[in-house]
């Protein structure tokens, strides 16, 4: 078994090796938590993003997509929260003079526990054999309770002093834990601080006339400005949605764990405009939408799992995250989030626009409530990608790299392999190519045995990989070889385009949510 940061190790170097993702500015030394897409990463993160809006705006007849611009007016985040609200507490470590996001810090320490908690189920699986209950296990076992005990403890004191603002508590929860600085174990702590996260920068030519705006930390408040335009000129009536994709930035304290935690990353939102007492039953709804959503990749329902808060952001009544386990653990990959009216009736007060929603059949205006499905493509990238990654034992005592990534996202389709590089079969690998490349992303390679040249593909994670030989000049027919399984067999040349896309083509796997 390799442990989790060599699997995450593995991870990053992989993303690396094979053209996935790239340190920004790199020939400088990088610049710190941003991070550039390659060949095959641009591909992979585009499939990710197209699966998505397929599944959101293509399949919902009630949803939208708009693409609203980085730039807002400034009053946009006083109005959100943002300039007030956005922040992080941070505390630093004075001797190894290291800064860390406070609550980070603890929910470590109750991550920790939630590891022994495993172990202890772990021993007694073992030890219970085929007879082992969990449920009534980890309900009944005074240990394993009493783990539970503090961490629900622990979590909801600083829900409570972060939501009143009371940093000095946060500040003694962490000393009377006998948190240490996780790099060198020292507990010789600053006080916690507030951040705000936004990046600021400037519009206009000169100095005195420059107007301070923010880069955006959300493409949510994009949505919620432009709810009445698209409201009016889609004739769209509630419940609809309006979604979109694009850049946010936030100046993160720490900005570790790779593309997890970037200050320059993309999310794909919704925002879904509901009838007032009506979202209980949107909340639950998009809940299971978006689980099945996940699910439907295959990447295995073990690696999921919800988090309801505790501690609810300003504008929520109801909030939950899409856990999923990466190699550093279970953290959050989604938010979903039911955000009442604050939103509108903030841009209301602050714009002086009535941002209403006219009713036609109760023949009345309210401000719409709101439901929000909030997911990091970066982050999503990381799950697919680190999930993929797999080292497979072969009969022959050797092993092979694997990148299993879903036939829907992987970046390159097919490989076009012609046995020899001579005897015309490069030429009809590469008609084959000029054929299948209208429909597919495909890749051509003639370099290397054609072993080697498999376990590069495995690697990439090409689903297929097509051989040309000797053969086919007399039947026409090719040997098509599976990633997982490396199963062989001889197809014909017109059957290849079908073939792909009954194992890519976005409705076979949508079809399964
Ligand atoms: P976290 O608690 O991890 O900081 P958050 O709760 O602040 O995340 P939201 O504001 O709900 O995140 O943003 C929605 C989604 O955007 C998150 O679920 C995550 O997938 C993604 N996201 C947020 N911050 C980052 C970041 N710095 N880098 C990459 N993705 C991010």
């Amino acid at each position: 078994m390799i442990n989790q940061d060599d699997q995450f190790k593995k991870v990053v170097s992989h993303a690396k090796e094979y053209g996935y993702v790239f340190q920004s500015s790199e020939i400088y030394d990088g610049l710190s938590a941003v991070y550039d897409y390659a060949q095959n990463g641009a591909e992979l993160k585009k499939n990710i993003r197209d699966y998505w809006w397929k599944a959101m705006v293509q399949m919902n007849e009630n949803i939208v997509g708009i693409d609203s611009s980085i730039f807002m007016h400034p009053t946009i985040w006083k109005a959100s929260g943002h300039v007030d609200a956005f922040n992080d507490p941070l505390i630093d470590n004075k001797d190894s003079k290291k800064r860390y996001r406070a609550d980070v810090l603890i929910e470590d320490y109750c991550a920790k526990i939630e590891g022994k908690i495993d172990k202890e189920v772990g021993k007694a699986e073992k030890r219970f054999g085929e007879a082992f209950n969990k449920e009534e296990f980890i309900t009944t076992n005074p240990r394993v309770v009493g783990y539970y005990d503090t961490i629900k403890t622990v979590l909801s004191r600083m829900a409570k002093s972060l939501e009143s603002e009371d940093l000095a508590d946060v500040k003694a929860l962490i000393e009377e834990l006998e948190i240490a600085d996780p790099l060198t174990g020292s507990r010789n702590w600053t006080e916690v601080k507030q951040f705000n996260l936004m990046f600021g920068t400037k519009l206009g030519a000169s100095a005195e006339s420059a107007m301070d705006l923010y880069l955006r930390p959300e493409t949510a408040q994009g949505i919620f400005v432009n709810f009445l335009n698209v409201q009016k000129t889609g004739r769209m009536k509630i419940p609809f949605g309006i979604a979109q994709t694009g850049k946010a930035f936030r100046n993160e304290i720490v900005a570790r764990q790779f593309i997890f935690r970037m200050r320059e990353f993309e999310q794909m939102e919704m925002q879904f405009f509901i009838k007032p007492g009506t979202q209980k039953e949107w909340f639950d709804y998009w809940k299971d939408m978006r689980m099945k959503w996940h699910l439907s990749l295959g990447l295995g329902p073990e690696n999921y799992r919800f988090h309801d808060h505790e501690k609810l952001a300003h504008y929520a009544d109801a909030a939950t995250d899409i856990e999923f386990k990466f190699p550093f653990g279970f953290k959050e990959l989604e938010g979903i989030h039911s955000r009442t009216d604050f939103d509108l009736k903030q841009h209301e007060e602050f714009s002086g626009k009535k941002l209403q929603f006219f009713d036609h059949e109760q023949n009345e205006s309210y401000t719409p409530y709101v439901l929000e499905t909030s997911i990091g493509l970066d982050r999503m990238f990381l799950a697919v990608f680190s999930n993929a990654l797999v080292e497979e034992e072969l009969e022959n005592n050797t092993t092979r790299t694997v990148l299993k990534l879903p036939a829907v996202l992987a970046p390159v389709k097919a490989a076009i392999l012609p046995l020899v590089k001579k005897d015309g079969l490069p030429e009809i690998a590469r008609q084959i190519m000029d054929e299948l490349k209208w429909d597919f992303n495909v890749d051509y390679d003639e370099k290397d045995a054609v072993g080697r040249r498999y376990r590069r593909q495995d690697a990439n994670g090409t689903p297929f990989c097509i051989t040309v030989d000797h053969d086919t000049l007399e039947d026409n027919m090719v040997t098509i070889r599976h990633r997982d399984t490396m199963e062989q067999s001889r197809v014909k040349i017109e059957d290849l385009r079908d073939i792909i896309k009954q194992e890519v083509d976005a409705k076979a796997w949508l079809m399964k949510m």
